[in-house]
């Protein structure tokens, strides 16, 4: 990446506080049984998939929307909020990264819960911005409030259920953060719909709280890359600058909004059944003699006595594939097992026995 134009003289291509940022590259070798990633394993919303398939050529050969305009009126119909409080992007990955480009100049802090969503340290230093990690508490993992308003960050995220953890921020906690930022509060509820905690009202009329949504995990949708946030106007006029015109691809506006019209009782009767085979497999964990914890969100996250990166491996050999941490703050060996139909999760219990 040097080049020598002036011979002698050699020119870095390469932007200094991006050489420690690693490519995000989770392990995506196919596996017959992928509980990887906490997608929808119940297959696609049958309106959702008729309208992608019958998007005309114009969805493909013309520009789409600017701003998705028809898809913020089923999103603000879905979460019982005004248009002018949504701004949609090219999965919540995008709302996250325009938010925090909207509220922070280069230079600034985002503050963030460890362990969390591995993207938004990255997506601050992608910007020119720190990365304050607030451990989580022990034991209960949730948030240090107290710890994450010291910071004094121009932004602090929270997300709830948390990734990996699967446990939510305490109200106390979490309205404590919210009143008293001095910045913007990012709450991340991409798995808000597998528990029956959100902040979608407070947000449209508090003024400096952005939640985020995503219609990559309940929805079953993550290949067409739809999120969304909702916040109060003022806020969500700053992040739809920021984002940028046409995110969101034709095909995948219509598909999205005919989800959130017709399928949501696909979508209630799929979130039932994760529910359902939720607390079968917190059971059937303990029944290994592990201490799952206690989840409410799609996945459920549990401590392992050896190397997770090895039984990661060795359930791969057999066909299932899920999330392992290995070194993780506070937390050390442990895997994020994906929910979906039970013999999938069957499967995967049967592979975790058999590999400890
Ligand atoms: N937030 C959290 C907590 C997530 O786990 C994910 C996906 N892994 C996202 C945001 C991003 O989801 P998407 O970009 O598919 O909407």
């Amino acid at each position: 990446m040097i080049r020598e134009d002036v011979p002698g003289r050699a020119l870095s291509l390469v932007r200094e506080s991006y050489k420690e940022i690693p490519l995000y590259a989770p392990n995506k070798v196919p596996c017959p049984i992928d509980l990887s990633d906490n997608t929808n394993l119940y297959g696609v919303p049958p309106h959702a998939e008729r309208a992608y398939r019958e998007a005309t050529a114009s969805a493909i050969t013309r520009y789409p929307a600017l701003y998705a305009s028809d898809l913020k009126g089923a999103l603000a119909a879905y979460a019982g909020v005004e248009e002018k409080c949504i701004v949609t992007g090219c999965g919540s990955d995008d709302v996250l990264d325009s938010a925090v480009r909207a509220f922070c100049d280069p230079g600034d802090a985002v503050a963030c819960p460890e362990p969390s969503f591995v993207m938004m340290p990255l997506f601050a230093k992608m910007n020119g911005l720190k990365a304050l990690n607030i451990p989580l508490k022990s034991g209960d993992y949730d948030i240090d409030a107290d710890a994450l308003l010291a910071t004094k960050a121009r932004i602090i995220y929270v997300c709830s259920p948390n990734n990996p953890t699967g446990t939510l921020a305490s109200k106390a906690a979490l309205e404590k953060v919210i009143e008293k930022a001095p910045g913007v509060v990012i709450l991340d509820e991409a798995y808000a719909e597998f528990c029956d905690q959100n902040y979608l009202k407070d947000a449209a009329t508090h003024g400096r709280l952005l939640v985020t949504r995503t219609l990559s995990k309940a929805f079953g949708l993550a290949g067409l890359r739809i999120g969304y946030g909702v916040g109060a106007p003022s806020l969500i006029g700053e992040v739809e600058k920021s984002r940028g015109p046409y995110k969101v691809n034709a095909g995948a506006e219509r598909a999205a909004a005919a989800a959130l019209r017709q399928d949501m009782d696909w979508v209630r009767e799929k979130v039932a059944d994760v529910i359902r085979n939720r607390a079968r497999l917190t059971e059937a964990l303990k029944g290994l003699g592990l201490s799952p914890v206690p989840s409410f969100a799609n996945f459920v996250f549990v401590k392992v006595p050896k190397s997770a990166t090895e039984i990661d491996k060795a359930m791969r050999q057999r066909g299932v594939a899920i999330r392992a941490f290995s070194g993780l703050p506070g937390v050390g060996e442990a895997l994020r097992i994906g929910l979906g139909p039970w013999e999938q999760v069957q499967a995967a219990l049967d592979a975790l026995k058999a590999v400890l």
